[in-house]
């Protein structure tokens, strides 16, 4: 297939803002992976996509960033020039399906527009605060992927400067692989970019942020999204929305263990995929299932986390989920509770009573901590809850970072199997990190069957055996059908691009090298994250 890049958009008279003192350079040098030794010569905050292409065309390395909430030090600068996103970041108009937005536009600032419209936007990631631009470069997705898949499902079109300053512009289905297996992208100065579809075949599970997305007849734009600002900057995006919002109850489930939450986490996975086979009305609709182990409900008891979040959660269970279910639009908290009235009443059926009547055959009915539609408060609660296990244990390694061990940094999995098989596999994960006699939690999207190993290392010697931890880890999940990398992408971890080459192999790398030389042959764009910048 033959593409054609165009020139920049003539650009606004602003002129480009950089920074270069030390002090103002400092807050763009890491990325929430804490990934050591970032630096950088300058930051610069383009205003348009002239000024993107303007600062490309420098011939310096360039490393693209929205709010670098990476995991994976993909947002962590060596050198060169860091771009920041953060002044791009207007909603540029709605279209009948959805929006486009400038890619620098925060999620946390796009919610409260469609909150106006009466629109949602799905595959939001656990941190709202990340940009529209780094979730499209990381294919980033959230706990209601499994009702609603990854952001890619959710892109329509991008904008994207390429290395050298050009630009594309692309409509999903309007650019696919050609019989040859690949793309002729020609440049406004006549040259022909020809960039081949990898070989490999990706793991067929429902989320997967590892290398270059590769399949027959594939569409070009998937080539960019998840790519991690390797192979371009993306500018502008257009993203489907779902309209009208639906209404959602939650709730927090303790439970005694990691069996009675995979029998129930089953159950309501089952009910739900019915009811979307089937569209019955009465049918459960659960979007999303959260879980946390034993060490993660210990570690919020020791912050205090529960009391905070108003949860009650005995001191004896061993798991807990919190579990996101849709009403129909319009269902107020009098209706759920009305409804909820109903629970013992023989013949009454509505999809709020199918969850909670699973619950009660559960026998976990009663411990749980329920939110009705519009209890706004409660729910951002739950979930702040929720985001206070990663945070509760970031901070507890960067503490030991600054007080015991420099070395010491983010040890995380982002590991997904096929659902069936994750009973086995967290079982195997734990195995691994006792046997490295490393302290551990255990948390995640259990409905897609993606959870977040995460040693706790005490020094410097720990750190060495959860990095070889993390590896064996996703070795298991590779083993079982799975992906080491399901969400967070690759970026510049040494243990992720360790595993990428074992989900590839060799030459599943060297292919991802010619798509990246075809585009960027001075490994200019995001040098270093993916695969190192050359083999050694
Ligand atoms: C508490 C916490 C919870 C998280 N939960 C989740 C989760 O549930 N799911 C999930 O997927 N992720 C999660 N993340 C990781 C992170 O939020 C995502 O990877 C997110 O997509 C990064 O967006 P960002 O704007 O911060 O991008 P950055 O961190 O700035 O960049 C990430 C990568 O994308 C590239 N990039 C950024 N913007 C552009 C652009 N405009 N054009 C080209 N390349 C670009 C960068 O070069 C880099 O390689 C979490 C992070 C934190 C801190």
């Amino acid at each position: 297939m033959r593409v054609h890049a165009r020139p920049p958009r003539v650009r606004s008279t602003a002129s480009i803002k950089r920074v270069s003192t030390p002090d103002e350079i400092e807050p763009f040098l890491s990325d929430a992976a804490h990934y050591p030794g970032g630096h950088a010569d300058e930051v610069c905050f383009p205003a348009s996509e002239a000024d993107v292409a303007e600062i490309l065309r420098d011939g310096r390395r360039v490393l693209p960033v929205g709010a670098q909430s990476s995991l994976t030090g993909g947002a962590t600068p060596q050198g060169g020039i860091v771009l920041s996103l953060a002044r791009m970041n207007r909603i540029l108009g709605w279209t009948r399906t959805g929006v486009r937005v400038e890619a620098g536009l925060l999620l946390s600032q796009l919610e409260p527009e469609l909150r106006a419209h009466d629109l949602y936007y799905p595959p939001v990631p656990t941190y709202d605060g990340a940009s529209v631009g780094g979730t499209v470069a990381t294919n980033a997705a959230g706990a209601a992927t499994f009702k609603y898949g990854t952001t890619r499902e959710w892109v329509t079109a991008i904008t994207v400067v390429l290395a050298g300053g050009d630009v594309l512009d692309l409509h999903r289905g309007e650019a696919m692989a050609g019989a040859q297996g690949g793309f002729d992208i020609v440049t406004t100065d006549g040259r022909t970019l020809r960039v081949d579809v990898p070989g490999y075949t990706m793991p067929d599970v429902r989320k997967h942020s590892a290398g270059y997305f590769a399949k027959p007849g594939m569409d070009l734009i998937d080539l960019f999204i998840g790519a991690e600002g390797t192979l371009g900057v993306i500018t502008e995006v257009e993203l489907r929305l779902v309209s009208p919002r639906p209404s959602w109850f939650a709730a927090f489930v303790p439970l005694a263990g990691d069996d009675a939450a995979l029998a129930l986490v089953a159950d309501l996975r089952a009910e739900s995929k019915r009811t979307w086979e089937t569209a019955d009305r009465c049918g459960g609709d659960v979007a999303a299932i959260e879980y946390m182990d034993a060490r993660c409900l210990e570690l919020l008891r020791e912050d205090g986390a529960f009391v905070h979040a108003g949860v009650s959660c005995p001191k004896d269970s061993a798991a807990a989920l919190v579990l996101q279910a849709e009403l129909a639009p319009g269902t107020s908290r009098d209706d759920a509770f009305r409804e909820l009235g109903r629970l013992d009443v023989r013949g009454a059926d509505a999809p709020l009573l199918r969850i909670c009547r699973i619950l009660v055959e559960h026998g976990v009915f009663a411990t749980a901590t329920p939110v009705l539609p519009g209890e706004d408060t409660r729910r951002d609660a739950l979930f702040r809850l929720r985001e206070s296990v990663p945070e509760g244990v970031n901070r507890r390694v960067r503490e030991r970072q600054r007080t015991i061990d420099p070395s010491i940094s983010k040890a995380g999995g982002d590991v997904i199997v096929p659902f069936e098989r994750l009973g086995e596999a967290l079982t195997r994960y734990r195995r691994i990190m006792q046997a490295h006699k490393l302290d551990h939690a255990i948390w995640g999207h259990i409905s897609d069957g993606n959870v977040h190993p995460n040693a706790i290392p005490a020094d410097g010697e720990q750190m060495d055996h959860a990095r070889r931890a993390l590896i064996e880890i996703g070795m298991e999940a590779i083993e079982m059908g799975g992906s080491p990398m399901s969400e967070h992408g690759v970026g510049r971890s040494p243990v992720k691009q360790q595993l990428l080459r074992r989900l590839y192999g060799n030459e599943g790398i060297a292919a991802m090298r010619r798509v990246k030389e075809a585009l960027d042959p001075d490994y200019r764009l995001a040098p270093g994250v993916l695969f190192p910048e050359h083999e050694s």
